[in-house]
């Protein structure tokens, strides 16, 4: 029989207090060609992983095994890898693969790839002791973070940087960041270190108190309005009524990001008063390889101060209750014990 370990699998889509996640014993996945087998050290924890237990997003395959923010060591290297070797330290974030020929792939936005597959969603991800990763979309991770520092930037913070990106924020400009999680404490200090203005509107008192000791240029709660028209805005908080307010507070030519992959719905808008003088409400999808580079390359620079709130990873399922219920401080991360 196959060697076997610990994963957590989403059984029952549903609730996250009604337990849609289940710990089971797992065949320790073997590298297939081009790829190469992690034994995790540490995985975050993702909204997105929130939403695929609750069924906001359709699981595209049953009990698949959640997580995309996977930091680890390779410990066995399949048939023709030519980038990674036994001991690499590696991220293994949320694009898993991508197409290579669509019109998508060969114009640099492989974010839209029309093939592409994803870690934790259609193949299994980091909440488990061991996974594989075409070693092509794996990451080298910057020797200034620990484990668990670098396990956030593998999602939170470069989907961050990408929805900072299509907010178009002009340099030094005024930047709103609504809802202030794992992304939005990343994104925020990215920002500042552009000479930007940040203005945060976030309803936990925990996060507008880490709001504050990153020095941002004010907080509110979360019907504020920012003191100044914004040239641009995230939404982080994957709430759909937050769109209007967020249109009403940028200034002309000013754009709001969408940064999660779901959001509830957004209510109608009123032209004149949240899209005329040329707003604009820009989704974001994912994100390509050279987002990723750019992104951990800048964080290293700053470099990024990660703040995470730890746990053991067989409390997967409480890590995410916390997270629904607003109680992470930052990141959540979950922690292998050592082998
Ligand atoms: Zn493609
Ligand atoms: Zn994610």
């Amino acid at each position: 029989m196959a060697p076997l370990m610990q994963a957590w699998v989403v059984n029952q889509p549903g609730p996250i207090d009604s337990g849609p996640l289940r710990r089971v014993e797992k065949a320790i996945p073997q590298p297939g060609s081009g790829q190469v087998r992690v034994r995790i050290s540490v995985c975050g924890v993702c909204r997105t992983d929130l939403h695929l237990a609750e069924g906001d997003l359709t699981p595209k395959h049953p009990r698949v095994v959640p997580g995309h923010e996977v930091v680890g060591y390779v410990d066995r290297v399949g048939l023709e890898c030519v980038r990674l070797r036994e001991g690499d330290r590696v991220g293994i974030p949320w694009l898993a693969h991508t197409c290579g020929i669509c019109r998508f792939c060969t114009s640099g936005r492989e974010n839209l790839c029309i093939a592409p597959l994803f870690t934790g969603w259609d193949l299994d991800g980091g909440y488990a002791e061991f996974a594989v990763v075409n070693e092509a979309y794996a990451y080298r991770l910057p020797t200034e973070f620990s484990d668990q520092e670098a396990a956030p930037l593998l999602c939170a913070g470069i989907i961050g940087y990408r929805a900072l990106l299509r907010s178009n924020l002009p340099a030094g400009g005024r930047l709103g960041i609504y809802g202030f999680g794992g992304s939005a404490h990343i994104t925020a200090q990215i920002a500042q270190s552009q000479g930007a203005r940040v203005h945060v509107v976030t309803r936990s008192a925990d996060a507008q108190a880490l709001a504050r000791g990153l020095g941002v240029a004010s907080v509110g709660g979360a019907d504020a309005v920012p003191p100044e028209p914004l040239d641009a805005a995230i939404l982080f908080a994957p709430v759909g009524t937050l769109v209007p307010p967020a249109l009403a507070a940028l200034d002309r030519g000013g754009t709001l990001a969408v940064a999660g992959i779901y959001l509830s719905d957004i209510p109608s808008l009123n032209y004149e008063k949240h899209l005329f003088e040329e707003r604009t409400l820009q989704s974001v999808t994912a994100n390509t390889r050279l987002d990723g580079e750019e992104f951990l390359a800048l964080a290293a620079q700053i470099p990024v101060r990660v703040t995470t709130t730890p746990y053991p990873m067989d409390q997967a399922d409480e890590a995410l209750r916390a997270l629904a219920h607003d109680r992470v401080d930052g990141a959540a991360v979950l922690i292998n014990a050592e082998p």
